[in-house]
């Protein structure tokens, strides 16, 4: 295996921060930033917050101090692709309800994304809305329905 340095360290400059993170506590002990090695909470694999992806993070994006990276690059990636397309379903039925809500392919659609974003994001879980999904494809699907005759149209 190749020789790394144990410890990545970049020096800190937490004037920079957001001004709420310059009121935290760390604020005032802060010099500098060290490599963070954390397990990505959708596939499992090991991945690291570099010490100069914390400064870039937290002193020219303005990234709160307390947050933490719960997910490895790729699965960022495709989290932020999820809410992206979320946002587009959420949109689309904002603007035509009426037609949508009898639309079982988007219907199902979105709510095959929401139960997806909840694999990359452990909170902020939109139930109300997934239920009202369910009950929408469950109107709009009379023939899934367990119970009573199946019918042809
Ligand atoms: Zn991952």
């Amino acid at each position: 295996m190749p020789a790394r340095p144990l410890l990545n360290k970049v020096k800190a400059d937490p004037t920079k921060w957001s001004k709420k993170s310059q009121r935290s506590v760390a604020a005032s002990f802060t010099t500098e930033y060290t490599d963070i090695h954390y397990r990505c909470w959708h596939c499992q694999a090991e991945a690291i917050f570099s010490a100069a992806d914390q400064k870039h993070a937290f002193e020219i994006k303005k990234a709160s101090i307390v947050q933490r990276r719960l997910l490895c690059e790729t699965c960022w990636r495709k989290s932020l692709h999820l809410a992206a397309e979320l946002k587009e379903f959420g949109t689309k039925w904002d603007e035509s309800k009426l037609s949508l809500k009898t639309d079982e392919i988007f219907l199902s659609k979105w709510l095959q994304l929401l139960a997806e974003q909840e694999t990359y994001v452990p909170y902020r879980h939109d139930t109300a809305r997934k239920s009202m999904l369910r009950k929408l494809l469950r109107i709009a699907t009379p023939c899934n329905a367990a119970d009573g005759p199946k019918e042809v149209f």
